[in-house]
């Protein structure tokens, strides 16, 4: 006790001492560790890792540039990349990397696909009878939501877009990092994209960032007449391939270009 009667404080405070002594309110205060459900919310939080320059425009443009160097042509891909901030889409432990041309782990042993990759496959989209339509994909189907940045893309090149994911953390993620931005334009589905989505038929794109042993026939029924389906495909000799499929009134045109390497296709649901 001091002089004047009151407690006499010792360096260092015990927090354990102190806390059984405080208001509930001031224990709140003093208690080390954070509430879980506040971690949780901060995962999901849209925010840009200050001081790094991945907010400005910038990074983007010169991205989209190099894109352009890299045979990119169509102008609504090349201003989707300069607009989407990839680096909210990406763990912020890994922010600094988003503008490089590289994949990244986004968790649950998935990744977000190399930026030239998904800008190629965009590209493929906007090629066959899809060449007819003026810089925009119409009604689109994409399969493997993951994070969700690819998604962002086609929104701004489709009328419309469904994209499908099977794990619900992801698609619970996607569905968050979006939601500034969701439109009755673009629709995230939790669900095994081996079936499509049926509701949404006919498409007249469809995308997969997963790749499995051969095409699903339900993508196939699903493509609207004159439509394209990109997708990597596991080809006979080992490795994938990007295989594009123009749907025409006389039947599927099938074609294999590069190797590519993408996750594998899964089927079922995952919690
Ligand atoms: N387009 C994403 C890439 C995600 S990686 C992006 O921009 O980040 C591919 C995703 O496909 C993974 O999240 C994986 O869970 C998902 N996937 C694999 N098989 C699937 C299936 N049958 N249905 C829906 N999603 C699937």
């Amino acid at each position: 006790m001091t002089a004047d009667g009151r407690a006499r404080v010792k360096f260092p405070l015990k927090l354990d001492r102190l806390a059984g002594a405080a208001l509930p309110a001031q224990r709140t205060l003093l208690r080390p560790q954070r509430d879980l459900a506040a971690v949780h919310a901060d995962t999901h939080r849209r925010a840009a890792p200050a001081g790094l320059g991945l907010d400005s425009a910038d990074v983007r443009r010169r991205m989209a540039e190099r894109l352009r160097e890299g045979g990119i042509v169509e102008p609504g891909i090349l201003a989707a990349f300069a607009m989407v901030p990839r680096h909210e889409f990406v763990d912020a432990a890994l922010a600094t990397q988003a503008y490089e041309d590289t994949s990244l782990p986004i968790g649950h042993g998935q990744t977000i696909s190399k930026p030239s990759v998904v800008a190629r496959m965009i590209e493929l989209l906007f090629g066959g009878a899809n060449a007819q339509r003026m810089g925009n994909l119409g009604a689109v189907l994409e399969i493997g939501t993951g994070c969700g940045y690819q998604a962002a893309l086609l929104s701004e090149v489709a009328s419309r877009v469904v994209s499908v994911e099977r794990l619900k953390p992801l698609h619970d993620k996607a569905r968050t990092l979006l939601a500034p931005m969701r439109s009755n334009k673009l629709r995230l589905v939790y669900g095994d994209g081996m079936v499509g989505h049926a509701p949404g038929a006919p498409y007249d794109s469809i995308v997969a960032a997963a790749g499995g042993a051969a095409l699903p026939d339900a993508w196939l029924e699903q493509l609207a007449v004159g439509g394209r389906l990109v997708s990597p495909v596991q080809q006979a000799g080992g490795g994938q391939a990007l295989v594009v499929v123009d749907r025409r009134e006389q039947g599927y045109e099938r074609r294999v270009h590069e190797t590519v390497r993408f996750v594998p296709l899964k089927s079922g649901l995952d919690r």
